[in-house]
């Protein structure tokens, strides 16, 4: 897997939406990639803060505007 594919499903991997094959694809892309992982911590945190607040979920706008920062910001570091 490659990180733009990981960028693509992170949204699903955290929703635990994958099916297993790609779950085990997605954690193995993840334990030798230090960019991914800081990803993946930088969103799960964002959301960990959502839910603090009582926010059960993100609403959708904000959350597609959340991934695509996400996703600016990684593919400038990647480049
Ligand atoms: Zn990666």
């Amino acid at each position: 897997m490659k990180c733009e594919e990981l960028l693509t499903y992170l949204s699903d991997y955290i929703d635990q939406n994958l099916d297993e094959e790609l779950t085990e694809e997605a954690q193995n892309h993840l334990a030798t990639c230090q960019n991914c992982r800081v990803v993946l911590d930088t969103t799960q945190q964002t959301i960990f803060l959502y839910r603090k607040q009582g926010t059960r979920n993100i609403p959708a706008g904000r959350r597609q505007r959340l991934f695509k920062q996400l996703e600016t910001a990684f593919l400038e570091k990647i480049a």
